[in-house]
């Protein structure tokens, strides 16, 4: 049986304890941390995450504004609208809910949002950054609440040898830069990675984040492996779960994290901390 159960309340718990105290400090100066979130449409994962964004925003204090637009807006009349969030002085923090209908260019956007609003790491600015281990940009939200976790659970990645699986620039490869800045010897896997089961079971932390229901099993571990588990999917009977078949890898693991329950709610704490963080560089507190 797994020793530790690595649990996102236990992470999020911590960091608002943390982030309660920061929006004190800025609120006794007069500045009230705001988040803009763009909508493109009515997705319902979108929608979902807009839910449980606002709920972790209150509770620290922090402001949640919703730019919603229709799914057949313009590239022209969308890149005016962003415009107009990203020039808003009250805005601290934005996030564009990705991917984009077809017809419209993210890149454009990517290229235009302030850097210091950008909490989602869209800029070429912030993404240089993460690579470089430069860490006064944001990197991806999701990448970052895996390191939260790990650093709740006090693993040290130093000397690890890591295996990623999943090379996504929201996931998988800024993950990557991270662990490296923090010392770990990364393998970064993918669709067309030879022997996937001996990256993983000479790893000493597997990352599933692949999008793959239950792909990454007990057999594929090594003993003691530390686990966290960042896919979300429904799985053939209608069920939330992970990349990870928890029922075999729990027993092999020695930390390992559930889905539900694991890294995702960890991700609206981190931009929780990106919003107060860019309140903070913007207002020069
Ligand atoms: P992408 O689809 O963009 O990337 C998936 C990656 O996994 C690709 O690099 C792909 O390889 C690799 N992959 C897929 N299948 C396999 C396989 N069988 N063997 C090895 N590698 C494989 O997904 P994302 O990075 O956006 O998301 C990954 C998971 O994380 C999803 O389940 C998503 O829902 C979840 N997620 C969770 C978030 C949260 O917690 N809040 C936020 C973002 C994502 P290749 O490049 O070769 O195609």
């Amino acid at each position: 049986m797994a020793e530790v159960l690595m649990r996102g309340a236990e992470v999020n718990e911590s960091m608002k304890e943390r982030m309660v105290k920061q929006v004190e400090l800025l609120k006794e100066k007069g500045v009230k941390p705001v988040i803009n979130i763009v909508r493109v449409g009515s997705r319902g994962d979108d929608l979902a995450y807009e839910k449980g964004a606002r709920k972790r925003m209150e509770s620290v204090g922090i402001e949640m504004r919703v730019t919603e637009v229709s799914e057949d807006i313009s590239q022209e009349d969308f890149v005016e609208t962003f415009k107009k969030v990203n020039d808003d002085d009250s805005v601290h923090g934005i996030m564009l809910f990705r991917p984009l209908p077809e017809h419209l260019d993210e890149s454009e956007i990517a290229g235009m949002i302030n850097p210091a609003k950008d909490v989602d790491c869209m800029s070429p600015v912030n993404i240089a950054k993460v690579f470089m281990g430069d860490e006064s940009g944001f990197a991806p939200c999701t990448a970052q609440a895996v390191m939260e976790m790990l650093s709740h659970y006090e693993i040290d990645l130093t000397g690890k040898n890591v295996a990623i699986v999943g090379r996504s620039m929201v996931v998988g490869k800024p993950l990557a830069m991270l662990m490296i800045k923090k010392n770990a010897t990364v393998t970064v896997c993918h669709t067309k990675t030879d022997d996937l089961t001996e990256k993983c079971r000479n790893a000493d932390i597997v990352v599933a984040a692949a999008g793959k229901a239950g792909m990454i099993t007990g057999d594929m571990l090594g003993a003691g492996a530390i686990v966290a588990d960042v896919g979300i999917n429904i799985n053939e009977e209608g069920k939330l779960c992970g990349d990870v078949d928890f029922e075999s890898a729990e027993p092999k693991a020695s930390y390992i994290s559930p889905v539900p329950g694991g890294v995702g709610g960890v991700t609206s704490s981190v931009l929780a901390s990106h919003v107060i963080r860019a309140a903070e560089i913007l207002s020069e507190i």
